[in-house]
């Protein structure tokens, strides 16, 4: 994004980037000219308080002053911005309140710039989306990942942006670099309550790294290792030489439904081949169906609390 793009959410002004010195300081933040304060990359206005307690305190506003994200102290980013999120949803689709247009156009544009905010907290932080306890949020980053994955972010044409072109161009292995990302930018993704088991979760980037890297019989491969980790796991892991099939079928159907359970089945299944047969090949599809199967799984015995 180029400085042009950038306008103060709350007058409309131009955001310049300036040479503003704090101290020894050289400040390249784009600022809005009238003094708001600095905008962001997303467009949203920034401002830091340092709270009673000593922490500090860092909101990022759109329109009308709207909250679109908190951290410092005891804010988490993904918290705050999810719940702008939804808020904002329930908000633009209100029931029977006569919003005025203007309004609505400022519902609109708060909620474009969260979503784009969520996407960028991704980035960020290479798709590790930090975990959210409170359920109703964690569905909807489920839902928000979706909607990612399928390139339908409301108000986007194209899933990347000029700035991923930039980055691609100006890298060597351009095609190499541009999979790697267009993977990334779709490949499945932990919603979770909380961390996971330490093993577990070294597994899980290992064969994110392999998806990505267009290492499909690693992938498959890995999703299946991961699949009987947390299986094993989640049915107290008590070392009877219990089958696969029947460490599933022994767990309850409150924390796995016997549709899950016979997914989880096949997937193991379906996965034999890469162990039993050299040189078998995997398409990119097929490897993704399994890889988004296997968190599939992972994401609902990790959340029913039953992992150690
Ligand atoms: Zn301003």
């Amino acid at each position: 994004m180029n400085d042009k793009s950038l306008v103060c959410p709350q007058c409309g002004a131009d955001a310049h980037r300036g040479l503003v010195a704090d101290g020894d300081e050289v400040d390249w933040s784009a600022r809005c000219a009238n003094g708001h304060g600095e905008v962001t990359e997303d467009g949203l206005l920034l401002t830091t308080e340092k709270a009673a307690d000593g922490y500090e305190v860092t909101q990022e506003a759109g329109k009308d002053g709207r909250v679109i994200c908190r951290y410092g102290g005891p804010w988490k980013i993904a918290d705050t911005l999810l719940q702008s999120i939804l808020d904002l949803e329930r908000q633009r689709l209100g029931p029977g309140k006569t919003v005025d247009l203007l309004s609505a156009k400022k519902i609109q544009w708060n909620l474009k710039a969260a979503k784009r905010r969520f996407r960028r907290l991704l980035n960020r932080s290479n798709n590790n989306l930090p975990p959210i306890e409170d359920q109703s949020l964690r569905e909807l980053a489920a839902e928000l990942l979706d909607e990612y994955r399928k390139g339908m972010w409301t108000g986007d044409d194209a899933w990347y942006s000029d700035d991923d072109l930039m980055r691609w161009s100006q890298e060597g292995f351009f095609q190499e670099l541009k999979d790697y990302e267009l993977r990334k930018s779709r490949e499945p993704m932990l919603v979770l309550s909380k961390l996971l088991p330490e093993p577990l979760s070294t597994a899980f980037h290992q064969v994110r790294e392999c998806y990505r890297n267009g290492l499909f019989v690693g992938t498959v491969g890995m999703s299946r290792v991961i699949l009987e980790d947390v299986v094993k796991r989640a049915s107290g892991d008590l070392e009877d030489g219990s089958s696969f099939v029947q460490m599933v079928y022994r767990l309850p159907e409150s924390l796995l439904q016997t549709r899950d359970k016979q997914k989880a089945i096949r997937l193991k299944f379906d996965s034999n081949t890469v162990l039993h047969a050299a040189g078998v090949g995997f398409s990119e599809s097929e490897a993704f169906l399994h890889f988004s199967g296997v968190a599939e799984i992972v994401s609902i015995l990790a959340n029913k609390g039953t992992l150690n």
